[in-house]
């Protein structure tokens, strides 16, 4: 099988590296900061695409694959580390009053529970609520995840085997006669005979020298958290592309906006001024409530949301797995065991044709 190399230590490279490793391969991951601390924490951890009908059947096939598995992995995750990444199935509201049509279709088309719930039962689930519509989108199923925790309890679970490599980023990838070869940081080389990307919003920046490259760039999100109490929200609730998600210990998360400045990651007054008042529109009980902080992260936005996972052409033994813009979390296993399964010539969790670098987005 050979050494693996996995460049980028978010959800998707720390993935990445478990399924290698458990497959029995030598893995070295290397990472510029520190494991998990970039789109990864930044995240809200919903364990489903906003809108999923709004997204593409390759986006829903990844989504569908990980939510089966999420509940096992995390158990998984627990009973190795001892980390909880505190998976909770807190149901998702949908505040929107359009959409239900395809909503419903999309729902029949993939089996995914979703109702339309009238005022009263939606009051019944979310007492805190400000206005209410006339009717509502329920879907009990939908999970969340608290993404730092989950970024902890994956690095726990490889470190033993993986050899972490932090503070190093990767300036160029080596590639001899049409064949990669590993890669080099400003601390030399590390040889490796297969190297998969998983460097998320910054995979153009380090794909570009080798001609084709990936459409992925830098979407900031800036989030705001509530220290409130438990049960004060007791579901995720999303209304005009915003979303309010209680976490098991009561803290609130409202989030997040969608802005194209590079790779600024600071924080707006702006931002967390519009962040307030939604939230408080929609629950007015958080004008009571503390904030305790406000962060922004660099989603790898791509078209369509659709990532890019697969071989990179021309280069025998380059891979990719990056572009997950929204939805890094809850596609995460699928995209991490898809790889490995073509890194490793086994066949494939779901079709890849739509994720290769050259499939339209
Ligand atoms: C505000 C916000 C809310 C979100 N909410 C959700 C949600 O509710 N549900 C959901 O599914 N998704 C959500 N996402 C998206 C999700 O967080 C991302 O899609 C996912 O984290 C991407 O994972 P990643 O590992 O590709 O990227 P990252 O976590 O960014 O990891 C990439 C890593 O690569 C490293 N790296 C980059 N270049 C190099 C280099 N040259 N050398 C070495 N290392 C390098 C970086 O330091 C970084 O650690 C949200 C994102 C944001 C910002």
């Amino acid at each position: 099988m050979g050494d693996i190399l996995v460049i980028g230590g978010g959800v998707i490279g720390l993935l990445t590296a478990r399924e290698l490793a458990d497959a029995g391969a030598e893995v070295t991951l290397v990472e510029m900061g520190q494991t998990g601390r970039e789109s990864s924490w930044a995240g809200g951890g919903i364990i489903s695409p906003l809108y999923p009908w709004r997204y593409s059947d390759s986006v829903t096939a990844l989504a569908a694959w990980s939510q089966g598995v999420y509940f096992d992995l995390c158990e998984a995750l627990l009973a190795e580390t001892g980390s909880d990444p505190e998976l909770l199935r807190s149901g998702l509201l949908v505040l929107d009053e359009d959409e239900h049509e395809q909503a419903r279709a999309w729902a029949d088309t993939h089996g995914a529970r979703l109702q339309v719930i009238d005022t009263a039962a939606l009051r019944e689930l979310e007492p805190g609520l400000g206005p209410a519509p006339k009717n509502a989108l329920w879907m009990p199923e939908i999970a969340q995840v608290r993404n730092p925790r989950l970024a902890g309890a994956l690095r726990r679970s490889i470190e033993k085997r993986v050899r972490i490599r932090e503070q190093e980023e990767v300036t160029e990838l080596l590639v001899d006669k049409d064949r990669a070869t590993g890669a080099a940081t400003r601390n030399g080389q590390i040889r490796a005979d297969q190297v998969v990307v998983c460097t998320g919003a910054w995979t153009a920046k380090l794909l570009a020298r080798l001609g084709a490259k990936p459409e992925i760039q830098p979407v900031r999100g800036q989030i705001m958290l509530f220290l409130a109490k438990p049960d004060q929200v007791r579901h995720i609730v999303l209304f005009r592309e915003r979303y309010v998600i209680p976490r098991q210990d009561g803290r609130i998360l409202i989030g997040s906006t969608l802005e194209h400045t590079g790779f600024l990651k600071a924080t707006t007054a702006e931002a967390k001024e519009e962040l307030y008042r939604i939230a408080v529109d929609i629950f007015p009980l958080l004008k009571r409530t503390p904030i305790e902080d406000h962060w922004a992260g660099l989603r790898p936005g791509s078209p369509g949301g659709v990532p890019y996972i697969g071989r990179f052409p021309g280069i025998e033994g380059l891979f990719f797995n990056a572009g997950h813009f929204r939805n890094g979390l809850v596609t995460a296993p699928a995209s991490a065991r898809l790889v490995a399964d073509l890194m490793l010539g086994r066949e494939p969790i779901v079709d890849p044709a739509p994720y290769s670098l050259a499939a339209p987005r």
